[in-house]
């Protein structure tokens, strides 16, 4: 995004990818249909990134989810909410976007020089390259954009390696930890191996004052899935501050304690409980397990009981999932380390857009909206840094 702003402003642009294709990760977001942004009114999208939201709201709205839809159609994709409100592409894939937006900067002029890792700063300030062969090389620019992404899904091509040469030089980076991500609960090898991959359907998880609804996957070692990662955040600054990271599971949102027990009492005389739980209250055997694992396998007789258990079943998480594992990454270089114009304070001339800055998000859209903005935020300084008027 950021080459497109510059190459339309005239400027040489050269690209250069460690990986041997382009945009590898907007293709992987591509299967979850690439949610580009969120239809939401402007101020409750802005809140979506809490204490970033200050220095991340200039951008953003500059950049707005209109200017973000409008960019997608004049590549030939019209966009659609989604009945969450979440914006997506028609068709529902990026391979096309991406085809498209190639083509764009082809026709800008952008080079792309593919296989190529930025290793850090020479001694005298040259980008250090090093090439898919293992050639290094130094390499001069006006203005520099990093973009280099967060540590999650390194085989996509971000691993945040750049973080140490970053480091090095006396940047503040906060350290890197995964966002929008599953956790690890020392679940039985019974329940991992029966249940591993099932969804728990529309239920509601609650942490601290933290509440989600929707699905959350059982997985060999934890859970994960949308609404786990909605309530991600606030279980993982709990666990990294050493506070209780017990994660409360509503199995029946839509109904009461008293209603649940009442289903639970339509029990015939020959019917095992569960099969009067699945067959009066429709507990699925994913469910049913998952009762079992919270109660050591003793669950309450007492239909009052059991639908008390079902309505706050406490799972106590034990760890994150690995950053790799991650959506999306929290930490990066300090915000405060650039200025408004996505510059970085002790580098002039270099510039810094999307996940490589601290900043996090929930899904919905808003990571490829914040990326997209300041990347354009981000060009827009380079710009003005290498003396050209803005287009
Ligand atoms: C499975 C999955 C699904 C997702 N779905 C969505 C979604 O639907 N909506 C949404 O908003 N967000 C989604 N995201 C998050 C979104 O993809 C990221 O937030 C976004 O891609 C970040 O953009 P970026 O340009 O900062 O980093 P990236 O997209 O990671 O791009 C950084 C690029 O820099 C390259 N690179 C890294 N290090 C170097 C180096 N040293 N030298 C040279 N090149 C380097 C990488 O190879 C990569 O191509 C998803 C993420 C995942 C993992």
């Amino acid at each position: 995004m950021a080459a497109e702003v510059l190459a339309g402003a005239g400027v040489d642009v050269v690209v250069f990818e460690r990986m041997p294709s382009p945009g590898r990760k907007l293709l992987r977001a591509g299967r979850g249909g690439l949610n580009l942004t969120h239809s939401e009114p402007l101020a409750d999208l802005l809140g979506r990134y809490g204490p970033a939201r200050d220095r991340l709201a200039p951008a953003i709205e500059a950049f707005d989810p209109t200017a973000l839809r409008a960019w997608c159609a004049s590549l030939g994709l019209d966009t659609m909410v989604g009945s969450s409100g979440r914006v997506f592409p028609v068709g529902l894939r990026a391979a096309p976007l991406l085809r498209a937006w190639l083509r764009r900067l082809d026709s800008l002029g952008v080079e792309l020089r593919l296989g190529h890792r930025w290793d850090g700063w020479t001694p005298t300030g040259a980008l250090r390259m090093t090439d898919a062969a293992g050639a290094t090389s130094a390499v001069e620019a006006d203005a520099v954009v990093l973009a280099l992404g967060g540590g999650s899904w390194s085989r996509l091509g971000s691993d945040g390696a750049w973080v140490e040469p970053v480091a090095t030089t006396g940047i503040e980076v906060a350290p890197l930890r995964p966002a929008n991500c599953g956790f690890v609960v020392p679940w039985s090898a019974t329940f991992s191996e029966r249940f591993e991959g099932v969804p728990l359907k529309d239920v509601v998880l609650s942490h601290e004052d933290v509440t989600a609804r929707g699905d959350a996957v059982v997985t060999r070692t934890g859970l994960e899935g949308g609404a786990v990662y909605a309530v991600s955040r606030s279980l993982r600054d709990a666990l990294d501050a050493g506070r209780d990271a017990t994660l409360r599971v509503d199995l029946r949102p839509d109904q009461t304690v008293a209603e649940l027990a009442d289903r639970l009492r339509r029990r015939r005389p020959k019917d095992s409980q569960a099969t009067a739980m699945r067959r009066g209250a429709r507990f699925q055997p994913v469910d049913i397990g998952l009762l079992r694992e919270a109660t050591g396998n003793r669950l309450p007789d007492e239909p009052e009981e059991l639908a008390r258990l079902a309505k706050g079943l406490e799972v106590t998480v034990a760890a994150t999932e690995a950053l790799d594992r991650a959506i999306s990454t929290a930490g990066g270089i300090a915000l405060d380390e650039v200025d408004d114009t996505f510059m970085l304070r002790r580098r002039p001339g270099t510039f810094v857009a999307g996940e490589m800055l601290d900043w996090e998000a929930p899904t919905g859209g808003y990571l490829l909206q914040a990326t997209f903005s300041s990347a354009v935020a981000a060009a827009k300084g380079a710009l003005s840094w290498v003396g050209r008027p803005m287009p």
